[in-house]
């Protein structure tokens, strides 16, 4: 079995042609990720029991001539800011470091009922807040492409993973970029569908408004699948949508002949010529396959940045009061009073960007500075919808870069929180416009580190998003 390049097809055959069972799957998969891990650190930790017990019951189902379900079989990891009952999860902070839950996320109940087997959970940013996964209490991870260098954040171990073949495909969260921004350093296909698309019940709240749960796959089919599980109306989420979830796999035809493809200008101007080389290569094939590709302006791109880091503080610094030492989190020791121990455990238990997005949240929110710096990142944030949502009545879908630059070195940019921001600088507008968009492999820089292509579409047309991605890449992507 060669467990590197499992896709989902190729485990439905597999089981089918009982070449091997679910249970055995499972077993040389956890062996395969166990071993492999230290090259990376991109599991936290394994859960064994899980695994085979959900790879026994997949088992009986096709013993009994059952459909094992969509995923039925399949090895996947996921991060560990999506809760699992009973398997540790830590959101890579040191506050959670123990902490158990007693429920499992929506996303996750999906994903077993479709017969995934869950193998581990993955490393990730404290919190979510990162793009380089340097911000885990837990260590690094090391991008399996170049292993001197980041594999992207925050979801950076669930792109690692993918990548290295530990798992056929896993869950990320993505705020700002958190799924795209490390698919695409990593090379791999990474989905942030429409907010609401997909219940964040279990998620561990970073920025409530902006949060999204969605899968990395090898392929655009295996990501298309993942997606139809996990996606729709969750009543333990009031804000997962009602929306209808339509068959993805259906619209995986191919057809993107006379779609129209826009631009934005404002993307492209202050690029990485390798990276920009390699989109440009992209867009040539998307031309090849029929698409109508023309330029647009989204003129409120440039207020993105601050926009976000206004908003995402001050949602943050409200979603993390929680950690107080009181629950969920490791108390810390001999506090002389209340106050002594929320500012002990806290102090002692957040990480340095963790305390950065606190102190500036709390200040935009602050009596003084509510309306000068909230309430005009509300206004903004409205502004950059609209753009999306003009652009929208002349193009089907947009086309951008994912990062203006492949995956860089580790330690690179940790001191410089300015610097890091601008990794997401393309990803964070789609987020705040709350539509769906994803990164698709686009080819690999001279020195072989992946660059991903960003493809936007309206509101819940997730079809239409697959529907071109797939075509591209079944064209070849920058060879086609
Ligand atoms: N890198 C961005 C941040 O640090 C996005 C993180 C995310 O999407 N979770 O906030």
């Amino acid at each position: 079995m060669d467990l590197a390049s499992l896709s989902v097809d190729r485990v439905k055959e597999g089981l089918g042609a009982r070449r091997f069972s679910a249970v055995e799957l499972a077993t040389e998969a956890l062996q395969f990720a166990e071993t492999e891990n230290p090259k990376t650190n991109a599991y936290l930790h394994f859960s064994p029991e899980r695994a085979l017990e959900a790879a026994r019951r997949v088992d009986q189902r096709l013993a009994r001539g059952e459909d094992p379900g969509p995923l039925g079989g399949v090895p996947v990891a996921v991060k560990d800011v999506i809760l699992t009952k009973g398997v540790r999860s830590t959101a890579g902070s040191k506050l959670l470091a123990h902490y158990v839950p007693p429920y499992d996320a929506t996303a996750v109940i999906r994903l077993e009922r479709a017969g995934g087997v869950i193998l581990g959970k993955t490393n990730c940013d404290e919190f979510a807040m990162g793009s380089s996964n340097e911000n885990s209490a837990f260590g690094p991870v090391r991008n399996p492409a170049a292993p001197d260098r980041v594999p992207g954040g925050s979801s950076g171990g669930s792109g690692a993973v993918v990548a290295q073949g530990t798992a056929v495909a896993a869950l990320g969260s993505d705020t700002g970029g958190s799924i795209r921004q490390p698919a695409s350093f990593c090379g791999v296909v990474g989905i942030t569908p429409t907010y609401g698309r997909v219940s964040r019940y279990g998620l561990v709240a970073f920025a409530s408004s902006l949060d999204h749960v969605g899968p990395f796959a090898r392929n655009v089919k295996d990501g298309a699948r993942l997606l139809q599980v996990i996606a729709g109306r969750d009543e333990m989420d009031s804000t997962s949508a009602f929306a209808p979830v339509p068959d993805y796999l259906s619209q995986l035809d191919g057809k993107v002949n006379g779609l129209r493809v826009g631009l934005p200008r404002e993307y492209f101007q202050a690029l990485a010529s390798e990276t920009g080389d390699l989109i440009q290569r992209g867009i040539e094939t998307l031309r090849k396959l029929g698409c109508r590709v023309t330029e647009i302006s989204l003129p409120t791109t440039d207020y993105a940045v601050a926009c976000y880091y206004i908003i995402c503080t001050a949602e943050a610094s409200s979603n993390l009061a929680r950690y107080d030492g009181v629950r969920y989190t490791t108390r810390a020791s001999d506090p002389e009073n209340l106050i002594d121990m929320y500012r002990k455990t806290r102090g002692e238990g957040f990480g340095a960007e963790c305390k950065r997005r606190i102190m500036l949240g709390t200040y935009v929110l602050s009596a003084g500075y509510y309306d000068a710096y909230y309430l005009k990142a509300q206004k903004v944030r409205a502004l950059i919808a609209r753009d999306f949502a003009r652009a929208f009545d002349e193009v089907d879908a947009i086309v951008t870069p994912v990062s203006p630059f492949p995956a860089f070195k580790l330690g690179e940019k940790i001191d410089d929180p300015l610097e890091m921001y601008l990794s997401d600088i393309y990803t964070i507008t789609g987020s705040l416009a709350g539509i769906p968009c994803m990164s698709v492999p686009c080819g690999r820089t001279a020195a072989g580190l992946p660059v991903g292509m960003q493809v936007l579409t309206r509101h819940f047309d997730e079809a239409g998003m697959l529907r071109l991605a797939d075509a591209f890449e079944r064209a070849g992507g920058v060879e086609g």
